[in-house]
């Protein structure tokens, strides 16, 4: 074992090249399409990266291991059907370096862990099985029987299979996802936390108690229809690029959009459409007709003002909510209406840090459109009171009728590409009953009732010494979690960390007692077993299930598909007491297809519709105006005001991506969308919260977060002044995961408040 954890969770970028520029007011165009070709050329070898970009998001092609944003049902454009962070992400993949056991004898883990996640991630493909032995420095290779086994005695020797938790990123496919949680129910437990817990499980957690599914209600043809459409809390230029088609589409057609967001993102100011050539010489779409530089957590408080001015409106005039719609479908108006009397108008403007003409220009807007989406990602999703957030649009949606009808709904758009299937496919730590007896009957095994560990939970339950094997299905686990070095405390006091991969990442660094490294395939290679080159499918952020398919050899012989990683797993643990043939399901990935329609609603024949070109959409209750809820009525909510106040020396932090990154995926040191290049440590202030504290541009500073009476304190950051709401500030993630307290979570849905940490900035 190497040194501490909390050695290995410090990510250590210089500081000498850092320069700050002006931010653009235009994305993508010319620019996006220098920096794609340019990084596709460093890394990549051009054959490959030809004929993988020629088959990405294509019919028939491999759908990209970036973010989960649809493709058209319709024409795909032969140009290129993916944005410049997908192509960044597929050259993740097929990065022309590889590593090998020589890789591993030449650095040990506490080199390699000093190493910045950039650098990490950027040393190549993982392209055979490695095994760091308890009290070894260095990992060395190990057969895939060899690792199968050592998994299986790990698990077959825990006093209870609770001790064992089993993570899944958004990656994994339907089929791989469908076998893993099979798998983990027949060893015995629940504990199937993953990323969903961490982005999206607020939303899914309020859409399923007011709408009756945890899932958006609208198709891009919806987006299209939209007369207006609220992006709160969500930077799509960055982290769904290819929602900017969609939305220019939606202007073209009249819509109107309205930004809601601490930061004005230059892809919703204009957006110059690579794909169109008299767009690039001319300069772009606006996108945004109006951006709202909201306060950190202000959404509440935003909506409930904008109720009241509705309120306020259908007394004196009426007319202004659907009432037909409201008496037909909704449940609790009454008491929702004698709630939001009691809320005074300015007190919420004052509380959402919006000046009066911009809600004004806002409100306008709403009072006018009857066909309204609203789309939201992490900055609704990653407070305490998130869950509130959601039900709050919720409640703006219905009173105007927009669910279930043509150009209206909710939108959350998901981070990342089959996080929405792997859900849908049983990756749930809290399944619900009706899923667990169709698997009972099916298969003929009683899965444990007990709910498992979600995220949080699993973190917490490792550092009380609960678990003793850690299994992680892709992804970068700690650099994904909050509260960095208390979470790699709790992964060094595991006697097993397990990682299916495709490259090196930070977790692999910060180990058990023994790890395991198990490489796999990507996306964009041929995925070959005994029945030929199997398809696969993924499910994305509009609920619709399409295939996917590898069109590259894979990068080396020693990889295992994740389909075949868990199948080999099962049966060296399982062995004579599985009731599993699963061998058979890694030759012929068909016959996991024929189980999924057997046992989850809305897959009826699927391999048959899985050949249809653009996929088929899976059925969404809330878009057919059937509310699957405790009444079958959409239910309004009540949400409180957010509590908190902020000391005269504290500011209100949120982490934010780069448009160098996707998730945990560092693909370069820029963030040209906000004039930020070459460093990553940086925090982004209001220059008059810098003056106030006597801080100067590029200052050195340190910051820390106090919750609880706990403080957690965060090195080496250089201030840059931005034009952020006061009080506010920003850093990117992972860096400063390290301040995001454990116990500082959504209520009801337990995502981490990862946009809203109280923090002081102390110079260093
Ligand atoms: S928008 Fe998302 S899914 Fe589409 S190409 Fe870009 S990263 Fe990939």
């Amino acid at each position: 074992m190497s040194s501490s954890a909390e050695d290995k969770s410090k990510t250590p970028e210089t500081f000498k090249n850092l320069k700050i520029k002006t931010p653009p007011k235009n994305s993508v165009g010319f620019e996006a399409l220098k920096s794609s070709v340019s990084y596709i050329s460093k890394y990549t070898k051009p054959l490959d990266a030809v004929k993988a970009s020629l088959k990405m998001n294509q019919k028939g092609g491999f759908d990209c291991p970036g973010c989960a944003w649809p493709d058209p049902d319709d024409e795909r454009s032969s140009l290129g059907e993916y944005c410049e962070n997908g192509i960044k992400a597929m050259t993740e993949e097929i990065q022309k370096t590889l590593i090998d056991r020589n890789f591993f004898a030449t650095h040990s883990v506490d080199e390699l862990a000093g190493w910045s996640d950039f650098e990490i991630g950027k040393s190549g493909r993982l392209s055979e099985p490695m095994y760091l032995p308890k009290g070894a420095t260095h990992y060395q290779p190990i057969s895939w029987d060899n690792a199968f086994n050592k998994i299986a005695k790990h698990l077959n020797s825990l006093e209870n299979p609770d001790e064992a938790v089993f993570y899944t990123s958004g990656r994994t496919t339907n089929e791989a996802a469908f076998l893993y949680q099979l798998f983990v129910r027949e060893f015995g437990t629940s504990n199937l936390p993953d990323c969903s817990n961490m982005c999206h499980e607020a939303s899914g957690s309020a859409l399923s108690e007011t709408l009756g599914i945890g899932k958006g209600s609208v198709t891009l043809d919806d987006l299209y229809k939209a007369e207006l459409v609220m992006v709160v809390g969500q930077n799509p230029g960055t982290n769904h690029p290819r929602m900017l088609s969609a939305l220019e589409k939606c202007k073209k057609n009249g819509g109107k959009i309205i930004a809601i967001n601490p930061l004005a993102e230059a892809g919703l100011i204009k957006f110059t459409n690579p794909q169109n050539p008299i767009k690039l010489l001319t300069g772009g779409t606006q996108i945004a007709d109006i951006h709202v530089s909201i306060t950190i957590n202000g959404d509440v408080a935003f909506f409930k003002a904008i109720l009241l001015k509705l309120l306020e409106k259908e007394e004196q005039e009426g007319g202004v909510f659907n009432m037909d719609f409201i008496n037909e479908y909704t449940h609790g108006f009454e008491s929702f209406i004698t709630d939001l009397k009691t809320y005074n108008f300015e007190d919420c403007l004052k509380a959402s840090g919006i000046t009066r003409e911009a809600f004004d220009a806002v409100f306008d807007l709403v009072l006018e459109k009857k066909k309204i989406i609203i789309c939201w990602a992490m900055g609704l999703t990653q407070h305490q009171n998130a869950v509130d957030n959601i039900r709050e649009l919720v409640n703006l949606l219905l009173l105007n009728g927009s669910i279930g009808k043509e150009g209206a709904g909710t939108c959350p758009v998901r981070g990342h590409s089959n996080v929405q299937g792997d859900r849908t496919v049983g990756i749930w730590e809290a399944a619900p009953q009706a899923f667990l007896d169709k698997i009972e009957a099916k298969y003929g095994f009683k899965p444990t009732v007990k709910h498992g560990y979600s995220v949080i939970d699993a973190i917490k339950a490792m550092n009380e010494d609960k678990v003793k094997v850690f299994f992680g299905m892709g992804g970068n686990f700690i650099s994904a979690v909050p509260d960095t070095v208390y979470s790699a405390k709790g992964m060094a006091k595991c006697n097993l960390t397990v990682h299916v991969s495709t490259k090196l990442n930070r977790s692999h660094l910060v180990t058990g007692k023994e790890a395991l490294i198990l490489p796999t395939l990507g996306r964009s290679e041929k995925d070959h077993q005994k029945s030929g080159v199997q398809v696969q499918s993924v499910e994305n952020s509009m609920g619709i299930v399409s295939s996917t398919k590898g069109v590259l050899e894979p990068c080396s012989k020693d990889l295992l598909s994740e389909v075949a990683i868990v199948c080999g797993v099962a049966q060296a643990t399982l062995k004579d007491r599985t009731k599993i043939h699963w061998l058979a399901y890694q030759d012929d990935y068909n016959l996991v297809r024929n189980d999924i329609e057997e046992v989850i609603d809305g897959f009826q024949d699927y391999n048959k519709r899985l050949n249809k070109p653009s996929g088929f959409y899976l059925p969404n209750g809330a878009r057919e105006r059937n509310f699957k809820t405790k009444t079958g009525k959409a239910h309004f909510t009540i949400n409180k005001l957010p509590n908190w106040t902020l000391k005269d020396d504290e500011l209100i932090m949120m982490t934010i991506r780069s448009h160098d990154q996707f998730n945990t995926t560092i693909y370069g040191l820029n963030d040209r969308y906000r004039g930020v290049f070459n460093e990553r440590r940086v925090i982004f202030m209001n220059r008059h919260d810098m003056k106030n504290r006597n801080l100067q541009e590029q200052q050195v500073v340190n910051i820390q977060s106090e919750f609880k009476g706990v403080i957690r304190k965060a090195s080496n950051f250089k201030v840059v002044g931005y034009d952020i709401p006061k009080n506010c500030c920003a850093t990117y993630f992972p860096e400063t995961n390290i301040l995001v307290p454990i116990d500082s979570f959504a209520h009801t849905a337990k995502t981490p408040a990862s946009k809203s940490i109280v923090v002081t900035v102390l110079p260093h």
